[in-house]
């Protein structure tokens, strides 16, 4: 029998573990940890690893008691949060939401007054949860709560919502709906005028046309932070990414050399590598970020030495691996498996399983299996934690007791993958 921090671990990583142990253990002593897993966020990563819903929905039903949640999630509803920073309302109104669905009307009343209480301002997941449920009239009552100065960059939070109902109702329907609700309703129309106008701005238009060299190199100047110059560089001809690496090079402001080096994150940089190792080593984190990224699709032993010192060097273990991707040689997942074996910060372990995983899917070698493996027990994401199980069911290493605790991972796609 497990002891409560180990399954704790295991429901913060969202393992399957959690629910094959409760179904063959006595459940009762690990009931306040699943109560809590569904009113605080455990993930490591909020946006990229998804809703659990399912995975903790599977926990409910595996401890049968179903009460005691119920009597949780009320609580959690109605009284002030003892760990907030933790606390997760849109989890718990996710949770609660399968109550109010089987005709639960005093949870679906706490679930409307937590909201409200709330505000827009914090996400509106809320919302989406109340649209889940009762459809158009939870988005009239969210445009009721939307500030009507609501900040532009939150604005595409009102998108989220009106996917919702179109999720629910379907999309030709919802978005009649709308239309017949935005003539009763000005504060949901007055909301969604403003969130189309935002959303019109990104359709492609001026900007997505292939700019010459001269404008783009006048427009770095001008905007060095804007974000497309990867997308820039993807339709590059070839003698435009070498007047940019030439330019790059001569480059001395940082804001603009990110923008030069972003150009060449998906086409191979054709210029001199060595000022590029140097950048790599900036104490400028950006910019040793985006140079190994420039650096990591380039073959040359120069890049795999770097590689090779960066693996060694704490907060730069991620890099350093993608370094190796185009300069692998045999025996270099044992230098990972050493690695994984040493204690790690939570990020660096991370980002270094990030590199492990494209280093994994680059070179498809069976000598990946021990790092995949220790990644599937100790990386903290559960989004590369299905990278890392596909890898290990595309090298044939895939053991049947993984497989079984994939089939109850917190990440839907995991579970898609062992159907
Ligand atoms: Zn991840």
């Amino acid at each position: 029998m497990a002891n409560l921090s180990e399954f704790n671990q295991w429901l913060q990583k969202g393992l399957g573990r959690a629910v094959l142990h409760l179904r063959t253990h006595d459940p009762a002593p690990y009931r306040e940890a699943v109560l809590y897993a569904c009113t605080h966020d455990l993930t490591y990563d909020a946006q990229c690893e998804g809703d659990r819903e399912i995975y903790l929905l599977d926990l409910i039903n595996c401890v049968a008691d179903q009460d005691f949640f119920r009597n949780g999630f009320l609580e959690a509803l109605r009284t002030p949060p003892k760990d907030p920073e933790r606390f997760d309302l849109g989890r718990i109104v996710e949770m609660a939401r399968n109550f109010a669905e089987k005709g639960d009307d005093e949870m679906k009343q706490a679930m409307y007054r937590a909201v409200a209480d709330a505000g827009f301002e914090p996400e509106p997941i809320y919302y989406e949860d109340l649209i889940k449920l009762d459809g158009l009239p939870a988005l009239v009552i969210a445009a009721e709560h939307v500030p009507s100065d609501m900040p532009e960059d939150d604005l595409w939070q009102v998108n989220s919502l009106v996917t919702a109902l179109q999720d629910r109702d379907g999309v030709e329907a919802a978005n009649d709906a709308i239309r017949r609700a935005e003539q009763e309703s000005p504060r949901l129309a007055q909301m969604l005028e403003r969130s189309r106008l935002y959303e019109s701005r990104f359709e492609p238009g001026e900007i997505q046309k292939h700019l010459d060299y001269v404008a783009l190199k006048k427009m770095i100047a001008e905007k060095p932070g804007a974000m497309f110059y990867a997308g820039w560089g993807r339709t590059a001809t070839e003698e435009e990414l070498r007047a940019a690496a030439s330019d790059l090079i001569l480059e001395k402001d940082e804001s603009r050399l990110l923008a030069y080096l972003r150009i060449f994150w998906f086409q191979p940089f054709p210029g001199p590598i060595a000022p590029v190792l140097k950048l790599a080593e900036s104490d400028n984190v950006r910019l040793a970020r985006f140079s190994v990224k420039v650096l990591s699709q380039l073959t040359n032993p120069a890049i795999r030495e770097l590689g090779l010192r960066l693996l060694d060097s704490a907060g730069r273990n991620g890099d350093g691996v993608e370094l190796l991707a185009n300069n692998y040689k045999p025996g270099d997942f044992q230098l990972m498996e050493t690695l994984l074996g040493e204690p790690m910060q939570v990020d660096d372990l991370h980002s270094f399983e990030i590199g492990v995983r494209h280093l994994a899917s680059a070179h498809h070698s069976p000598e990946a299996e021990r790092s995949l493996t220790l990644l599937y027990e100790n990386g903290p994401c559960s989004l590369c934690r299905c990278g890392v199980v596909e890898e290990l069911i595309a090298l044939g290493c895939f053991p049947d007791w993984m497989r079984e605790e994939c089939r109850y991972d917190s990440y839907t796609e995991t579970r898609k993958l062992v159907q």
